[in-house]
């Protein structure tokens, strides 16, 4: 924890540093790529070792505020997203462009949806091209949540 909030701290501090003239635009934009390196920097086994402290510290109630929140959830994605490799996990096709990051595009999709009580855990998430997204939320074929469903739990083994 005290990693991440460090990182917040160094972004904030990057920030702090522009000049005042520099567009909002801008200024978000390099945010994001720092966010963006912080990420890169971090090895799969890292990443799921931050998320069982996260998750841990979370289920014993303790520094449960919404940065903890935010940064479990953000951590859980980018979880997703680095498992996939950049293949959507239900088509199994490569992502169908990159971002302006030059990260492969792909949607985080939670398979039993938070509204209806699922869990932000890396068992309930899966990375999915936009057209398989909506496919699921359209149709909810069954084929197609038991794939991803199994997907998300050997991603668990990773
Ligand atoms: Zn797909
Ligand atoms: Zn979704």
């Amino acid at each position: 924890m005290w990693q991440i909030k460090s990182d917040q701290q160094a972004w904030r501090e990057d920030i702090n540093h522009y000049e005042y003239g520099k567009f909002f635009h801008d200024i978000y934009k390099d945010y994001c790529n720092l966010k963006l390196k912080y990420f890169d920097s971090l090895s799969l086994k890292h990443l799921t070792e931050k998320l069982i402290i996260l998750e841990s510290k979370e289920n014993r109630k303790l520094n449960v505020n919404q940065t903890t929140a935010y940064s479990r959830s953000v951590y859980i994605r980018e979880f997703a997203r680095r498992v996939s490799n950049g293949v959507c996990q239900l088509c199994d096709m490569d992502a169908p462009f990159h971002d302006t990051h030059g990260q492969p595009f792909l949607e985080v999709h939670h398979i039993h949806y938070l509204s209806k009580g699922g869990s932000d855990s890396i068992d309930n998430v899966i990375a999915l091209c936009p057209n398989c997204h909506r496919k699921i939320h359209h149709l909810e074929i069954e084929e197609d949540v038991k794939k991803i469903s199994d997907r998300a739990m050997s991603n668990m083994n990773i």
